[in-house]
């Protein structure tokens, strides 16, 4: 398969040339192969690389199935995504483990699993399975069953370390909430109880354990501008959710209870200052944290529902949006959905439009932009905390070669877990 005249985010016009399941070559006037894609205007992106995702199986099949979940990534760029281990049984040993690379083999695109940390979790047996990272660990939350103290943070990221994968971190910390907004009913209730100051005190907490030990740990879903400071700051890797870069504590009137998830919304002066330090650098990352939850579900008191909101089909569109309207430049957005995620979590292979790299790619015309509507994105759920805004969706993403997702259709292909084969 030959890419001719295609647009790279550096700006340069390359052909790319895809031989089985590598990119062959990046040149120009490359000789045509059996098929021909003519790519002149368009661009060609290393396809996303999501850290964060909640694909529910096993256990919550009603939210969202591998099947389900990985048609919404190849729709929307996505070609690897890291699957966090709060499923039903959760992800915690050989046995759990197992059950879940059976259910991810139905996955049209690449996947990682992660593992657990919790009370009950067995390491000897979970380090033996190829792991795409440790967590997201849940510092000593104690709202979910996943929270752990620090001796057990401390024994992971040891573990992690000889283990040669990454630890990732949800810091909030459930002391710092603030009980006394518990008789509201408005939807800002949930910002409003989940304060910025326990997220910087979790992520100052947890970055300096790693310090203590000489490691790192990656700290997920920053929400506050002053806790991505705090990582920066420490040497230590962040990502952002789209939720945080592109709503706010504003849109809550319209969003109601569909807007609460971990951690919760902010004032519009952060989300400002999030998108700030994405295009400036200190962010590594965007990750998604898709988290979908029917209808159903979500239409529920604000206390009562789960938190969580889809995100997988929307973020890399969102962002060739804010790149088309000149906010943020094509180079940053490849770097903060692709290349610094292959670089953070080890994927050598990927991340790159380079010779001998895995041919998954993403096609779009970057001038291609529509109206977000959660009816046509592929979820389970059906909604989209983004309903009315604009992204730049793929024509066509590749996944080792293969077309998994081209005009709106999707090919019978298998991703594969790649920390076993990777
Ligand atoms: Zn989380």
């Amino acid at each position: 398969m030959l890419f001719r005249d295609a647009t790279l985010a550096d700006g340069r016009v390359r052909d790319v040339r895809i031989e089985g399941e590598s990119i062959a070559a990046v040149g120009t006037d490359l000789d045509a192969t059996d098929e021909s894609i003519d790519a002149d205007g368009k661009l060609l992106l290393p396809g996303m690389i999501d850290a964060h995702v909640h694909f529910r199986e096993p256990g919550f099949s009603h939210k969202e199935t591998w099947t389900t979940g990985s048609k919404s990534a190849a729709a929307g760029g996505v070609t690897t995504v890291f699957d966090q281990p709060n499923t039903d049984p959760p992800t915690i040993d050989a046995e759990s483990y197992n059950r879940k690379a059976e259910l991810a083999a139905a996955s049209l695109v690449e996947y990682a699993i992660n593992g657990g940390v919790t009370d009950e979790w067995n390491p000897d047996e979970l380090l033996a399975k190829p792991l795409g990272a440790l967590g997201e660990v849940f510092l000593a939350d104690s709202t979910g069953e996943m929270g752990i103290e620090t001796d057990l943070f401390e024994d992971a990221i040891k573990r992690a370390r000889d283990a040669g994968i990454p630890v990732t971190v949800h810091a909030e910390d459930a002391t710092l909430f603030d009980e006394s907004v518990r008789d509201r009913t408005d939807a800002d209730a949930w910002s409003a109880y989940r304060t910025a100051e326990a997220e910087m005190r979790a992520i100052e907490h947890a970055c300096g354990v790693a310090e203590r030990l000489g490691s790192t740990v990656h700290i997920a879903h920053t929400s506050t501008p002053e806790g991505v400071d705090i990582a920066a700051d420490a040497g230590m890797t962040c990502e952002v959710s789209p939720h945080h870069l592109f709503l706010s504590r504003d849109d809550l009137d319209e969003l109601g209870t569909f807007g609460r998830m971990n951690p919760p919304l902010r004032s519009e002066d952060r989300r400002v200052g999030m998108f700030r330090r994405l295009v400036e650098g200190d962010i590594d990352i965007v990750a998604t944290d898709h988290a979908p939850h029917t209808l159903e579900e979500k239409d529920a008191s604000i206390w009562d529902t789960p938190s969580g909101v889809p995100g997988v089909e929307t973020a890399l569109p969102l962002l060739l949006e804010q790149a088309r309207r000149g906010t943020i430049s094509y180079e940053r957005v490849r770097n903060v959905t692709a290349t610094n995620v292959a670089d953070i979590f080890g994927l050598e292979s990927k991340g790159r439009i380079e010779e001998g790299f895995d041919a998954d790619l993403v096609l779009v015309d970057p001038d291609a932009s529509t109206d977000i509507r959660g009816t046509q994105l592929h979820s389970k759920c059906d909604w989209t905390p983004f309903e009315g805004r604009r992204g730049v969706f793929p024509e066509l993403t590749t996944v080792r070669g293969m077309v998994v997702f081209c005009g709106g259709s999707f090919a019978d292909h298998s991703g594969r877990n790649v920390r076993v084969w990777g």
